[in-house]
């Protein structure tokens, strides 16, 4: 009879980096990847940026290819989704029928667009590699672009979108840009950008219904359109963790260790729901998803550590980055720079940074929001005088 295997049930980014940390980290038993697109496991940021433009294809965001796979011994079942699983036997069963037993899982089945009620063909979304292809084909200079959500899929859309030549609208519900994750003076440097860029950016509208060649507003106004991209954000994948019994809040839950309920299944990436700073929440990043995959791997092979790694993400619109990291905090101090971008700092009561989040030209806010890592790491209580002072190097005050 064979060995039980590892068995990872998500072949994207979390599930992808986790396989190749448990071989890089010398587990030599069965190992099988189990995901339901038809690809290797690749990184989704160049799906709205790169890919879409087309300086990037498939291979430049793949984590590895399947050829590195077979050679490491990952067994890589694609386009074959899980269809259900079994914790008290230990086994899980896939849409062809077939069951595989497992020694320890992992869940990072990631998320799916969120989708209007109405489904109409000139609909697209946006989170996969052949939706990104879909979408590209689409935009072609000159074409009408509707975009529903200003979050980040619907502002790195509109970026990309203008460069190709597209004529764009954006609509937000809220009153302003990515609401939920960013601070009121970075929605509204986005806006700024955005409308500089010649986007017409609504907020506080609602959709009516979608037609053919055209969307309608609540308030009655008529927007022709040859195309609509929603982005009105993500539906974590648990489905499968909640038929299993697993407990489930806004993702799967699991401890410290990224352990769920059931000591031998693990979760981690976007449909993970975990404790940070004593809430539980889910991140729906890159930075988690590439260190929760390795940390869960970790955990697998029994190092047993707390996954303590700090938040974080970037988005790229046009020619300016926003770097963030840390939580955000009540009290901000912000600094201008003199390029026009902009750094916020999260501070606790006692002046320690929590978080921060950078705003500029290309990648000019990188080494600063670095520092700001470290000055996080560090628990140094800092003089917001200082931060507030574009001439004091982060630097100087990492030194103390
Ligand atoms: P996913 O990458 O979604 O992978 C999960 C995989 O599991 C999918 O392939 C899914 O189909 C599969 N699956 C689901 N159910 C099953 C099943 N039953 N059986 C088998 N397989 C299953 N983050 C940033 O920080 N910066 C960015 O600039 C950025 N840009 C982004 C741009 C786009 C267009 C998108 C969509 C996301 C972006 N993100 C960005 C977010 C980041 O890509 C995600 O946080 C990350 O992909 C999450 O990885 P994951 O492995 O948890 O989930
Ligand atoms: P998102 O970032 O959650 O943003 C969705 C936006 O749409 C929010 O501003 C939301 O407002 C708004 N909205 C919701 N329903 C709406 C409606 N009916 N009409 C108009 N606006 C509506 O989600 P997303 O942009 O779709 O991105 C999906 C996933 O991809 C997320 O996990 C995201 O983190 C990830 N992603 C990340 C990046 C990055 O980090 N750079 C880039 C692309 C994608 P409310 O908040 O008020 O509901």
């Amino acid at each position: 009879m064979m060995t039980a295997a590892l068995i990872i049930v998500g072949a994207g980014h979390a599930g992808g980096r986790a396989a190749l940390t448990l071989r890089e980290e010398g587990y030599s038993g069965r190992l099988i990847l189990i995901g339901d697109e038809p690809h290797v496991p690749y990184e989704r940021p160049p799906l709205s940026k790169g890919l879409l433009q087309g300086s990037v294809d498939l291979a430049g965001c793949s984590l590895c290819d399947s050829a590195r796979l077979a050679e490491l011994g990952i067994e890589h079942i694609a386009g074959n989704p899980v269809r259900q699983l079994d914790p008290p036997q230990h086994r899980l069963q896939l849409a062809d029928g077939q069951w595989l037993s497992y020694a320890g899982l992992l869940l990072a089945t990631g998320g799916r667009a969120r989708r209007l009620p109405q489904e109409q063909a000139n609909v697209l979304y946006l989170r996969t590699h052949d939706e990104a292809l879909a979408l590209k084909s689409a935009l072609r200079p000159g074409a009408r672009l509707v975009i529903v959500g200003g979050g980040f899929i619907g502002l790195e859309v509109a970026a990309t979108a203008r460069g190709l030549g597209c004529e764009v609208t954006v609509l937000e519900a809220g009153p302003r840009l990515a609401g939920r994750v960013l601070a009121p003076v970075i929605s509204e440097a986005l806006l700024k950008l955005h409308r500089q860029h010649g986007v017409d950016v609504r907020l506080n509208v609602a959709l009516e219904s979608i037609h053919a060649e055209a969307v309608q507003l609540v308030d009655g106004q008529w927007l022709p359109c040859d195309l609509v991209v929603v982005g009105i954000g993500m539906q974590p994948n648990i489905e499968l963790a909640v038929a299993a019994g697993l407990e489930v809040g806004q993702g799967i839950r699991v401890d410290t260790h990224l352990r769920t309920g059931v000591p031998d299944i693990y979760a981690a990436g976007d449909v993970c729901e975990f404790r940070l700073g004593g809430e539980y929440q889910r991140q729906e990043t890159w930075r988690n998803a590439e260190a929760q995959g390795r940390h869960a791997a970790l955990n697998m092979l029994g190092r047993d550590e707390p996954f303590e790694a700090l938040p974080g993400f970037w988005s790229d619109q046009y020619d300016w980055g926003l770097q963030t990291v840390g939580v955000i905090t009540p009290l901000t101090v912000s600094r201008v720079l003199p390029d026009a971008g902009l750094l916020l700092f999260y501070l606790d009561a006692d002046h320690r940074l929590q978080g921060a989040c950078g705003w500029g030209p290309g990648n000019s806010v990188a080494k600063d929001v670095k520092l700001c890592e470290r000055l996080i790491s560090a628990r140094i209580a800092l003089n917001p005088a200082s931060l507030a002072d574009p001439h004091v190097s982060l630097k100087h005050l990492l030194r103390g």
